[in-house]
């Protein structure tokens, strides 16, 4: 790639510990079940750094990150809030670079996508970090982690994208943490996944500026935004962000004609009331439109609260009339199976025409996305 600079793992780490910085831990080599078998993929010495694009230099060494709404500034030897961004001598490097935490098989429903190739897997990706700190975070372990700290799998984008066409995978899945922390890591995949035949599908709670996300959307095929509620509130007492910029970036997804899913999670007593359902649905209506499948999540106590009891199921179930009553028309519920909501229905002659168990495909009725019953074309990519 042009304009990026690299330093070694090794200086990098010995210019950071100058500053204290807790780094400690390097990568080891770790198992995973890849498909039936056992992981193709080896530790090697392909760990670098790659320069941030999207950054000016300030006096004194010091910098200004525009990835994220934070726009941190960083002085020299700073590691900024996301975990995975340093300031190294007046230049401000990503180290979360050809080092995923995390790489699996997974189904693309898992993401959850459900208009996107269904009944494919996908090769999903994460490495540590977030821009945001979600009280209930599942994968909090690698989320709130720099990078560096964790067991990593060395792997540059060539080398995921040979395996991943190898498996006659159809798309990378950037998710588990957050793809805003491992922006650049994930531009360079995606950048190169077309011409392997693969699409790229982004898993994100959307907290980043217009212009990353806009080169973003060139290469990406589909988005799954995590809309974790519909006001500032909830926002600040649960995921220490702000829901603006996060709105905004769906707009932007629409304008740039990427394909998008919406994924919200009820936690009961922070935003699982009918007003707070129908004030989300009606702005996801009128900003995303009645197309864009909306994917109710069920809550499962974890991290930081776990004294907040699991979404009751008729909560979830109302969630979902109150949606469908709002105009929405693809309206799916997760983590609970069995569940109607588990479904995709034709919107012509109402059959289930992808029938589901939690995100397993039982029952596809649908060819390049058109129901087989009645010849109606499904919203989505489906080729
Ligand atoms: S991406 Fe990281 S360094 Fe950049 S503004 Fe956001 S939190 Fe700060
Ligand atoms: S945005 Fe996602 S990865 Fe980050 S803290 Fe929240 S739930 Fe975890």
């Amino acid at each position: 790639m042009n304009n990026i600079k690299s330093c070694s793992r090794r200086q990098f780490i010995e210019n950071i510990g100058q500053f204290g910085l807790a780094i400690s831990a390097m990568p080891a080599m770790i198992d995973v079940l890849f498909g039936s078998g056992r992981s193709v993929f080896a530790q090697d010495d392909t760990g670098k750094f790659i320069e941030v694009k999207h950054y000016k230099k300030l006096p004194d060494n010091a910098i200004q990150c525009f990835v994220c709404p934070l726009d941190c500034i960083l002085l020299d030897g700073q590691t900024c809030f996301c975990r995975t961004r340093t300031n190294h001598g007046g230049i401000l490097y990503n180290h979360a670079y050809n080092n995923p935490c995390i790489i699996n098989v997974d189904p693309i429903e898992k993401l959850p996508l459900y208009h996107f190739l269904p009944s494919t897997k996908s090769l999903g990706i994460a490495t540590g970090g977030c821009n945001m700190r979600c009280l209930y975070c599942q994968n909090w372990q690698e989320s709130q982690e720099i990078p560096d700290k964790l067991k990593n799998f060395s792997m540059t984008a060539e080398k995921l994208l040979d395996s991943a066409a190898k498996k006659e995978l159809k798309s990378i899945c950037y998710s588990y943490t957050e793809p805003v922390s491992y922006y650049e890591y994930m531009m360079e995949i995606s950048a190169h996944a077309h011409s392997k035949g693969i699409k790229n599908a982004v898993c994100t709670a959307a907290f980043i500026k217009k212009d990353p996300l806009k080169e973003l959307c060139k290469t990406a095929d589909a988005f799954t935004v995590t809309l974790k509620g519909i006001d500032q509130e909830f926002y600040d007492k649960i995921c220490g962000s702000k829901i603006a910029p996060v709105l905004d970036a769906i707009k932007t997804i629409k304008e740039e004609k990427v394909w998008l899913e919406i994924a919200h999670l009820i936690v009961p007593t922070y935003n699982d009331s009918p007003e707070k359902t129908k004030e989300l649905c009606k702005w996801v209506k009128e900003n995303a439109g009645e197309d864009t499948p909306l994917h109710l999540l069920r809550f499962f106590p974890e991290y930081k609260m776990k004294d907040v009891p699991q979404t009751p199921v008729n909560v979830i179930t109302k969630a979902r009339e109150i949606a469908l009553d709002a105009g929405l028309k693809y309206v799916y519920v997760s983590n609970v199976s069995p569940h109607d909501g588990n479904n995709t229905y034709c919107q012509n002659c109402k059959k289930p025409v992808i029938k589901r168990l939690g995100v397993a495909v039982l029952e596809n009725s649908t060819d390049k996305g058109k129901c087989k019953f009645c010849g109606t074309q499904l919203p989505g990519v489906y080729v």
